[in-house]
Protein backbone atom coordinates (compact mmCIF):
# COMPACT_ATOMS: atom_id res chain seq x y z
CA UNK A 1 0.00 0.00 0.00
CA UNK A 2 1.70 3.16 -1.05
CA UNK A 3 1.32 6.87 1.10
CA UNK A 4 -1.63 7.64 -1.50
CA UNK A 5 -3.88 4.51 -0.76
CA UNK A 6 -3.02 4.85 2.89
CA UNK A 7 -4.07 8.57 2.85
CA UNK A 8 -7.08 7.80 0.48
CA UNK A 9 -8.11 4.94 3.14
CA UNK A 10 -8.14 7.68 5.92
CA UNK A 11 -10.15 10.14 4.52
CA UNK A 12 -12.68 6.91 3.91
CA UNK A 13 -12.30 6.50 7.38
CA UNK A 14 -12.72 9.80 8.26
CA UNK A 15 -15.89 10.23 6.58
CA UNK A 16 -17.20 6.82 6.53
CA UNK A 17 -21.42 6.62 7.64
CA UNK A 18 -21.36 9.79 8.66
CA UNK A 19 -20.07 12.10 6.06
CA UNK A 20 -18.08 14.65 7.97
CA UNK A 21 -18.19 17.80 5.78
CA UNK A 22 -16.21 19.87 7.92
CA UNK A 23 -13.10 17.31 8.48
CA UNK A 24 -12.88 17.03 4.45
CA UNK A 25 -12.97 20.47 4.37
CA UNK A 26 -10.18 21.18 6.45
CA UNK A 27 -8.02 18.27 4.70
CA UNK A 28 -8.85 20.06 1.14
CA UNK A 29 -7.85 23.34 2.47
CA UNK A 30 -4.52 21.99 4.13
CA UNK A 31 -3.91 20.50 0.42
CA UNK A 32 -4.36 23.59 -0.97
CA UNK A 33 -2.24 25.50 1.53
CA UNK A 34 0.71 23.08 1.61
CA UNK A 35 0.30 22.31 -2.43
CA UNK A 36 -0.88 26.31 -4.20
CA UNK A 37 -0.65 26.77 -6.47
CA UNK A 38 -2.80 23.50 -7.65
CA UNK A 39 -4.92 22.76 -10.11
CA UNK A 40 -8.96 21.43 -9.14
CA UNK A 41 -7.95 17.66 -10.76
CA UNK A 42 -4.52 17.43 -8.88
CA UNK A 43 -6.63 18.33 -5.67
CA UNK A 44 -9.38 15.79 -7.01
CA UNK A 45 -6.60 12.92 -7.58
CA UNK A 46 -4.84 13.70 -4.16
CA UNK A 47 -8.08 13.82 -2.00
CA UNK A 48 -9.67 10.41 -4.06
CA UNK A 49 -12.70 12.82 -4.90
CA UNK A 50 -14.85 13.89 -7.65
CA UNK A 51 -13.60 16.95 -9.24
CA UNK A 52 -17.24 19.05 -8.92
CA UNK A 53 -16.82 18.19 -5.06
CA UNK A 54 -13.74 19.92 -5.01
CA UNK A 55 -15.38 23.07 -7.74
CA UNK A 56 -18.23 22.99 -5.14
CA UNK A 57 -16.12 23.25 -1.96
CA UNK A 58 -13.97 26.04 -3.72
CA UNK A 59 -16.59 28.10 -5.54
CA UNK A 60 -17.66 29.99 -2.55
CA UNK A 61 -13.97 30.67 -0.87
CA UNK A 62 -13.54 31.85 -4.64
CA UNK A 63 -16.54 34.18 -4.35
CA UNK A 64 -15.54 35.51 -0.67
CA UNK A 65 -12.03 36.16 -2.00
CA UNK A 66 -10.28 33.63 0.29
CA UNK A 67 -9.01 31.43 -2.54
CA UNK A 68 -7.80 33.45 -5.87
CA UNK A 69 -8.14 31.00 -9.35
CA UNK A 70 -5.80 32.47 -12.00
CA UNK A 71 -3.95 30.46 -15.43
CA UNK A 72 -0.96 29.61 -14.85
CA UNK A 73 1.82 30.80 -17.46
CA UNK A 74 3.62 28.22 -18.90
CA UNK A 75 5.74 27.65 -21.61
CA UNK A 76 4.95 25.79 -24.43
CA UNK A 77 1.57 24.19 -26.44
CA UNK A 78 -1.50 23.43 -25.14
CA UNK A 79 -4.33 24.52 -22.50
CA UNK A 80 -2.48 26.50 -19.78
CA UNK A 81 -3.36 24.94 -16.01
CA UNK A 82 -6.17 26.70 -13.87
CA UNK A 83 -4.25 27.34 -10.42
CA UNK A 84 -6.12 28.05 -7.02
CA UNK A 85 -3.85 29.34 -4.22
CA UNK A 86 -4.53 31.62 -1.23
CA UNK A 87 -5.33 35.43 -1.28
CA UNK A 88 -3.13 36.73 1.71
CA UNK A 89 -4.14 40.07 1.82
CA UNK A 90 -6.71 40.02 4.79
CA UNK A 91 -6.16 37.36 7.52
CA UNK A 92 -2.95 37.06 9.58
CA UNK A 93 -1.56 34.72 12.09
CA UNK A 94 0.67 35.35 14.98
CA UNK A 95 3.26 32.36 16.56
CA UNK A 96 4.94 32.91 19.48
CA UNK A 97 7.44 29.66 19.98
CA UNK A 98 8.27 30.36 23.65
CA UNK A 99 12.15 28.58 23.86
CA UNK A 100 14.04 27.29 26.66
CA UNK A 101 16.92 29.65 25.35
CA UNK A 102 15.40 31.71 23.02
CA UNK A 103 11.78 33.02 21.52
CA UNK A 104 10.29 34.09 18.98
CA UNK A 105 7.42 35.98 17.74
CA UNK A 106 6.28 35.96 14.23
CA UNK A 107 3.51 36.21 11.44
CA UNK A 108 2.19 34.45 8.54
CA UNK A 109 -1.15 34.47 6.27
CA UNK A 110 -2.52 31.58 4.19
CA UNK A 111 0.17 32.05 1.38
CA UNK A 112 2.82 30.90 3.89
CA UNK A 113 5.31 33.32 4.31
CA UNK A 114 6.98 33.83 7.31
CA UNK A 115 7.14 37.41 8.09
CA UNK A 116 8.11 40.20 11.33
CA UNK A 117 10.12 37.31 13.32
CA UNK A 118 11.50 39.18 16.34
CA UNK A 119 13.29 36.82 18.67
CA UNK A 120 14.70 37.14 22.23
CA UNK A 121 16.01 35.63 24.83
CA UNK A 122 13.53 33.98 27.40
CA UNK A 123 13.90 35.61 30.92
CA UNK A 124 13.73 33.10 33.49
CA UNK A 125 10.54 34.12 34.70
CA UNK A 126 7.39 33.35 32.91
CA UNK A 127 5.94 36.28 33.46
CA UNK A 128 8.58 38.90 32.19
CA UNK A 129 8.97 36.20 28.90
CA UNK A 130 5.46 36.71 28.17
CA UNK A 131 5.05 40.29 28.82
CA UNK A 132 8.05 40.80 25.60
CA UNK A 133 5.69 38.30 23.85
CA UNK A 134 3.01 40.34 24.19
CA UNK A 135 4.71 43.60 23.54
CA UNK A 136 4.97 41.82 20.27
CA UNK A 137 2.15 41.44 19.65
CA UNK A 138 0.43 44.24 20.51
CA UNK A 139 3.27 45.67 17.93
CA UNK A 140 2.25 43.76 15.02
CA UNK A 141 -1.96 44.26 15.41
CA UNK A 142 -0.78 47.65 15.79
CA UNK A 143 1.17 47.61 12.63
CA UNK A 144 -1.72 46.14 10.81
CA UNK A 145 -4.75 48.09 11.00
CA UNK A 146 -6.35 46.93 8.06
CA UNK A 147 -6.22 42.92 8.60
CA UNK A 148 -7.74 40.87 10.52
CA UNK A 149 -5.50 38.91 13.06
CA UNK A 150 -7.61 34.92 13.29
CA UNK A 151 -5.24 33.40 15.83
CA UNK A 152 -2.33 33.48 17.93
CA UNK A 153 -0.55 29.84 18.02
CA UNK A 154 2.14 29.39 20.91
CA UNK A 155 4.64 26.54 21.02
CA UNK A 156 5.87 25.48 24.43
CA UNK A 157 8.54 23.28 25.29
CA UNK A 158 6.43 21.31 28.00
CA UNK A 159 2.48 20.39 28.30
CA UNK A 160 -0.71 22.27 27.33
CA UNK A 161 -3.68 21.56 29.08
CA UNK A 162 -6.72 19.88 26.74
CA UNK A 163 -8.29 22.99 26.02
CA UNK A 164 -4.99 23.92 25.15
CA UNK A 165 -5.38 27.46 26.55
CA UNK A 166 -2.76 26.97 29.21
CA UNK A 167 0.84 25.76 29.82
CA UNK A 168 0.47 22.88 32.67
CA UNK A 169 4.15 22.37 33.17
CA UNK A 170 7.33 23.17 31.39
CA UNK A 171 10.47 21.21 33.00
CA UNK A 172 13.69 22.78 31.17
CA UNK A 173 11.78 26.15 32.42
CA UNK A 174 10.34 25.08 35.57
CA UNK A 175 7.22 26.71 34.84
CA UNK A 176 3.87 25.58 35.73
CA UNK A 177 0.00 26.06 35.57
CA UNK A 178 0.39 29.76 33.31
CA UNK A 179 -2.64 30.49 31.37
CA UNK A 180 -0.81 31.91 28.47
CA UNK A 181 -4.35 32.55 26.69
CA UNK A 182 -4.98 35.43 29.49
CA UNK A 183 -1.46 36.53 29.20
CA UNK A 184 -1.46 37.06 25.71
CA UNK A 185 -5.03 37.43 24.19
CA UNK A 186 -4.62 41.17 23.08
CA UNK A 187 -8.84 41.31 22.29
CA UNK A 188 -11.49 38.35 22.28
CA UNK A 189 -11.73 38.33 18.61
CA UNK A 190 -8.47 36.85 18.16
CA UNK A 191 -8.18 33.08 19.62
CA UNK A 192 -4.92 31.91 21.58
CA UNK A 193 -4.26 28.20 21.30
CA UNK A 194 -1.53 26.47 23.04
CA UNK A 195 0.61 23.49 21.96
CA UNK A 196 3.54 21.29 22.82
CA UNK A 197 6.61 22.18 20.76
CA UNK A 198 7.84 18.71 18.89
CA UNK A 199 3.60 18.38 18.29
CA UNK A 200 3.73 22.10 17.04
CA UNK A 201 6.63 21.55 14.47
CA UNK A 202 5.33 17.97 13.26
CA UNK A 203 2.55 19.58 11.85
CA UNK A 204 5.11 22.21 10.40
CA UNK A 205 6.48 19.47 8.71
CA UNK A 206 3.46 17.43 7.91
CA UNK A 207 3.24 20.20 5.21
CA UNK A 208 6.48 20.35 3.96
CA UNK A 209 6.28 16.59 3.31
CA UNK A 210 2.76 17.49 1.42
CA UNK A 211 4.26 19.76 -0.94
CA UNK A 212 7.59 17.25 -1.39
CA UNK A 213 4.75 14.31 -2.40
CA UNK A 214 3.11 15.30 -5.45
CA UNK A 215 1.28 12.45 -5.53
CA UNK A 216 -0.30 11.76 -2.17
CA UNK A 217 -0.38 13.41 1.42
CA UNK A 218 2.40 11.69 4.39
CA UNK A 219 -0.15 10.48 6.58
CA UNK A 220 1.67 8.93 9.66
CA UNK A 221 4.93 9.79 10.92
CA UNK A 222 6.64 10.19 14.36
CA UNK A 223 8.86 13.27 14.66
CA UNK A 224 11.16 13.47 17.09
CA UNK A 225 12.95 16.99 18.14
CA UNK A 226 15.65 16.62 20.02
CA UNK A 227 16.78 20.13 21.01
CA UNK A 228 17.11 21.55 24.93
CA UNK A 229 15.18 18.69 25.67
CA UNK A 230 13.73 15.99 23.50
CA UNK A 231 9.59 16.42 22.56
CA UNK A 232 8.07 13.66 20.24
CA UNK A 233 5.16 14.59 17.89
CA UNK A 234 2.37 11.93 16.47
CA UNK A 235 0.85 12.55 13.04
CA UNK A 236 -1.53 9.38 12.37
CA UNK A 237 -3.65 10.06 9.74
CA UNK A 238 -2.87 13.06 8.70
CA UNK A 239 -3.87 14.68 11.86
CA UNK A 240 -1.69 15.33 15.04
CA UNK A 241 -2.58 13.06 18.00
CA UNK A 242 -2.41 14.35 21.55
CA UNK A 243 -3.44 11.60 23.62
CA UNK A 244 -7.91 10.98 24.97
CA UNK A 245 -9.38 11.80 27.86
CA UNK A 246 -7.31 12.98 30.60
CA UNK A 247 -4.44 12.37 29.05
CA UNK A 248 -5.08 14.94 26.40
CA UNK A 249 -1.92 16.70 25.53
CA UNK A 250 0.61 14.20 27.16
CA UNK A 251 0.98 12.11 24.23
CA UNK A 252 4.47 12.28 22.88
CA UNK A 253 6.19 12.78 26.45
CA UNK A 254 8.79 10.18 25.47
CA UNK A 255 11.57 12.15 26.82
CA UNK A 256 11.48 11.35 29.99
CA UNK A 257 10.43 7.82 29.76
CA UNK A 258 13.51 6.35 31.43
CA UNK A 259 16.28 4.64 29.92
CA UNK A 260 18.59 4.34 31.39
CA UNK A 261 17.87 2.75 35.58
CA UNK A 262 19.03 5.04 38.03
CA UNK A 263 21.04 7.08 35.87
CA UNK A 264 21.33 11.00 35.57
CA UNK A 265 18.80 13.13 36.99
CA UNK A 266 16.54 14.88 34.85
CA UNK A 267 14.68 18.27 35.37
CA UNK A 268 11.61 16.74 36.02
CA UNK A 269 12.55 14.60 39.07
CA UNK A 270 13.51 11.00 37.78
CA UNK A 271 16.67 9.50 36.95
CA UNK A 272 17.61 8.27 33.30
CA UNK A 273 15.11 9.96 31.12
CA UNK A 274 15.98 9.66 27.47
CA UNK A 275 16.65 13.31 26.92
CA UNK A 276 19.25 13.39 29.27
CA UNK A 277 21.20 11.09 27.14
CA UNK A 278 19.97 12.00 23.17
CA UNK A 279 19.45 15.80 23.36
CA UNK A 280 21.32 18.32 21.89
CA UNK A 281 21.68 19.59 25.15
CA UNK A 282 22.78 16.29 26.72
CA UNK A 283 26.25 16.14 24.41
CA UNK A 284 27.89 18.34 26.62
CA UNK A 285 28.41 16.42 29.43
CA UNK A 286 28.79 13.14 27.24
CA UNK A 287 31.61 14.79 26.28
CA UNK A 288 33.72 16.30 29.11
CA UNK A 289 32.70 12.89 30.98
CA UNK A 290 30.45 14.53 33.65
CA UNK A 291 33.78 15.70 35.14
CA UNK A 292 33.49 18.83 36.92
CA UNK A 293 34.14 21.97 34.95
CA UNK A 294 37.62 24.14 35.28
CA UNK A 295 37.67 27.74 36.50
CA UNK A 296 36.51 29.74 34.11
CA UNK A 297 35.26 26.59 31.54
CA UNK A 298 32.02 26.38 30.06
CA UNK A 299 30.33 23.79 28.37
CA UNK A 300 30.50 23.47 25.04
CA UNK A 301 27.76 23.92 22.79
CA UNK A 302 26.48 21.84 20.36
CA UNK A 303 27.72 23.15 17.39
CA UNK A 304 31.10 23.50 18.81
CA UNK A 305 31.18 19.96 19.67
CA UNK A 306 29.67 19.20 16.04
CA UNK A 307 32.37 21.58 14.30
CA UNK A 308 35.29 19.71 16.43
CA UNK A 309 33.84 16.32 15.15
CA UNK A 310 34.18 17.44 11.44
CA UNK A 311 37.38 18.94 12.25
CA UNK A 312 38.75 14.79 13.02
CA UNK A 313 38.53 15.38 16.75
CA UNK A 314 37.70 11.79 17.63
CA UNK A 315 36.52 12.71 21.45
CA UNK A 316 33.72 15.26 19.67
CA UNK A 317 32.76 12.30 17.12
CA UNK A 318 32.35 9.44 19.86
CA UNK A 319 30.61 11.71 21.68
CA UNK A 320 27.68 12.12 18.82
CA UNK A 321 28.30 8.52 18.00
CA UNK A 322 26.76 7.97 21.85
CA UNK A 323 24.02 9.89 21.29
CA UNK A 324 23.24 8.26 17.82
CA UNK A 325 23.24 5.24 19.89
CA UNK A 326 20.89 6.57 23.02
CA UNK A 327 18.44 8.24 20.42
CA UNK A 328 18.20 4.80 18.43
CA UNK A 329 17.68 2.68 21.75
CA UNK A 330 14.56 5.41 22.16
CA UNK A 331 13.27 5.48 18.59
CA UNK A 332 13.24 1.80 18.71
CA UNK A 333 10.89 2.05 22.00
CA UNK A 334 8.63 4.67 20.51
CA UNK A 335 8.52 2.43 17.16
CA UNK A 336 7.27 -0.26 19.37
CA UNK A 337 4.85 1.84 21.49
CA UNK A 338 3.27 3.12 18.31
CA UNK A 339 3.14 1.41 15.87
CA UNK A 340 4.39 3.82 13.35
CA UNK A 341 7.65 2.92 11.23
CA UNK A 342 8.20 6.54 10.24
CA UNK A 343 10.51 8.82 11.98
CA UNK A 344 11.44 12.69 11.42
CA UNK A 345 14.18 13.87 13.31
CA UNK A 346 13.90 17.74 13.81
CA UNK A 347 15.96 20.30 16.19
CA UNK A 348 19.65 21.03 16.69
CA UNK A 349 20.67 17.63 16.81
CA UNK A 350 20.06 17.67 13.14
CA UNK A 351 23.27 19.71 12.69
CA UNK A 352 25.36 16.59 13.71
CA UNK A 353 23.35 14.33 11.42
CA UNK A 354 26.67 13.19 9.64
CA UNK A 355 27.79 11.51 12.87
CA UNK A 356 24.60 10.46 14.53
CA UNK A 357 22.53 8.57 11.69
CA UNK A 358 24.57 5.23 11.79
CA UNK A 359 24.67 4.38 15.27
CA UNK A 360 20.95 5.50 15.14
CA UNK A 361 20.49 3.00 12.41
CA UNK A 362 22.17 0.18 14.34
CA UNK A 363 20.24 1.42 17.29
CA UNK A 364 17.71 0.72 15.98
CA UNK A 365 18.64 -2.63 13.54
CA UNK A 366 19.35 -4.28 16.77
CA UNK A 367 15.40 -4.20 18.58
CA UNK A 368 12.58 -5.91 17.20
CA UNK A 369 11.95 -3.50 14.74
CA UNK A 370 15.02 -4.23 12.87
CA UNK A 371 14.14 -7.77 12.20
CA UNK A 372 10.71 -5.53 10.31
CA UNK A 373 10.71 -3.74 6.91
CA UNK A 374 9.48 -0.55 6.28
CA UNK A 375 10.35 1.61 8.60
CA UNK A 376 12.78 4.70 7.89
CA UNK A 377 14.74 7.61 9.66
CA UNK A 378 15.37 11.08 7.85
CA UNK A 379 16.47 14.25 8.86
CA UNK A 380 14.15 17.33 8.94
CA UNK A 381 14.38 21.06 10.06
CA UNK A 382 17.43 21.34 12.40
CA UNK A 383 15.83 24.61 13.58
CA UNK A 384 13.12 22.20 14.90
CA UNK A 385 10.28 24.34 12.96
CA UNK A 386 10.07 27.21 15.89
CA UNK A 387 8.53 30.07 14.81
CA UNK A 388 7.27 27.89 11.66
CA UNK A 389 5.29 25.52 14.22
CA UNK A 390 3.71 27.99 16.38
CA UNK A 391 2.24 29.57 13.02
CA UNK A 392 1.07 25.87 11.79
CA UNK A 393 -0.93 25.81 14.89
CA UNK A 394 -2.61 28.59 14.61
CA UNK A 395 -2.95 28.28 10.76
CA UNK A 396 -4.09 24.76 11.52
CA UNK A 397 -6.68 25.79 13.91
CA UNK A 398 -8.24 28.36 11.73
CA UNK A 399 -7.91 25.55 8.62
CA UNK A 400 -10.30 22.83 11.28
CA UNK A 401 -12.87 25.46 11.77
CA UNK A 402 -13.09 25.96 7.85
CA UNK A 403 -12.57 29.32 8.06
CA UNK A 404 -15.51 30.47 10.25
CA UNK A 405 -15.07 31.86 13.81
ZN1 LIG B 1 12.78 13.64 32.88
Amino acid sequence: MNETTVFQNDLINATAGTPNIAKKGSLLLRLIRAAQPITRTEIAHRLDIDKSTVTENVKPLISAGILREETLEVSGQGRKPRVLSFVDDRDYFIGVNLGVRTSQVGMTTLKGEISDEDDFTTPPKAEDALKMARERIDDLIEANPDKICRVIGVSIPGLADAERRKLVYAPNLDWRDIDLTAALQPNENVKVVVENDATAAAMYEARLKIRETPNGLLTNFVLVRSGTGIGVGLVIGSEVYRGSGLGRGVAGEFGHMTIVAGGRQCVCGNRGCWEKYASAASAASLYTGDRPLRPNESLPRFVEIVSKAENGEIRAQRTLEKIGDYLGIGIANVIMGVGIPRVIISGRLVYGWKFIEKPLREAIERSIIGKTEGWSIEAGEPQGAAIGGALEVAVEEYLSHGLSF
